[in-house]
C-alpha cells in the first residue's frame, strides 16, 4: 500500500473523515485525544477493499467470519469511558478483529496487549498495525475470556466480544484502581458496562447504554 491509499481518495478522503469525527462529537463524545486518534486511523485498511468506500460511515461492517468490525461510535465511546480515569500504561483488549479499535486504543495508551481467538483475523489486523507503525502492541491468538495471565494487572481492559457474564479471570486481571469497559448479556439484550476495582474485592459496577455486540466465545478458531 502507499502513502495515496494510506491517506485516502474520494469516499475515504480526509473531508470524508472530518464528517465522520462532526458526526461523533454530535453523538457526545467530548474527549479530544480520542476524537484525533480516530481521525487519524484510516479506517478503510480496516475493511476489504470493496467495503472501502463506507469506511467513514458511523456503522458496523462485515470483516468476515462472522464478525465485524465496531461501529465508529462505539469504539469512541468505550475509549473515552475507559480513559476518563487518566492516561493508561498496561491495556488488555480482548477481540482484535479488524484491529481498528487496537490502532485506536495503541495511540492513546502506553502498551497495548490484544487477543484474538480467529487466526486468520489476528494475522491481518497485526499486518495492519504494523503497516501504522504501532509498535507498542503485542498481539496474541488465544481465548480472551481466560485474559492474559502474564501480562497482568491491567490498567484498563477493554472488550469487543459480549459474554453473558463477566468473566472472574478478567475481573482478577484488573489493577486495583483499573477500569473495564465490556458489553454483557445475551439474545435477550446487552449493556455496556464500566467496572472499575476498588480495592482487592470490591468493584463498581455502572450500567452505560444498550448495545449490540458479537458474542464472545470460547476456544479458538485457527
Ligand atoms: N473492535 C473490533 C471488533 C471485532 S468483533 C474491530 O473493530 O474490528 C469482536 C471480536 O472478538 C471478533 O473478532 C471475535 O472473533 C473476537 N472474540 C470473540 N470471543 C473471543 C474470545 N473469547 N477471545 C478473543 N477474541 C474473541
Amino acid at each position: 500500500m502507499n502513502r495515496a491509499q494510506l491517506q485516502g481518495i474520494g469516499m475515504t478522503s480526509p473531508r470524508t473523515r472530518d464528517r465522520l469525527i462532526n458526526r461523533l462529537k454530535e453523538q457526545g463524545i467530548e474527549n479530544e485525544a480520542v476524537l484525533e486518534a480516530i481521525r487519524a486511523t484510516p479506517r478503510h485498511i480496516f475493511v476489504d477493499e470493496a467495503l472501502a468506500h463506507r469506511a467513514y460511515e458511523d456503522s458496523a461492517l462485515p470483516i468476515g467470519f462472522n464478525q465485524t468490525i465496531s461501529q465508529p461510535y462505539i469504539v469512541a465511546r468505550m475509549t473515552e469511558l475507559l480513559l476518563a480515569g487518566g492516561p493508561m500504561k498496561r491495556v488488555l483488549e480482548v477481540g482484535t478483529g479488524s484491529g481498528f479499535q487496537t490502532a485506536v486504543l495503541a495511540q492513546l495508551v502506553e502498551q497495548l496487549y490484544s487477543v484474538e481467538r480467529i487466526l486468520p483475523l489476528q494475522e491481518k489486523a497485526r499486518e495492519r498495525l504494523h503497516l501504522l507503525e504501532l509498535n507498542n502492541v503485542t498481539c496474541m491468538h488465544t481465548d480472551g475470556g481466560m485474559g492474559w495471565s502474564a501480562k497482568a494487572p491491567f490498567d484498563g481492559i477493554l472488550s469487543a466480544a459480549a459474554p453473558e457474564e463477566v468473566p472472574p479471570e478478567l475481573l482478577s486481571q484488573l489493577a486495583i484502581g483499573g477500569r473495564m469497559v465490556i458489553p454483557v448479556g445475551g439474545r435477550s439484550g446487552q449493556q455496556l458496562r464500566l467496572i472499575r476495582r476498588i480495592s482487592e474485592t470490591g468493584y463498581d459496577t455502572q450500567v452505560i447504554e444498550a448495545v449490540y455486540f458479537v458474542p464472545l466465545l470460547s476456544g479458538t478458531v485457527s
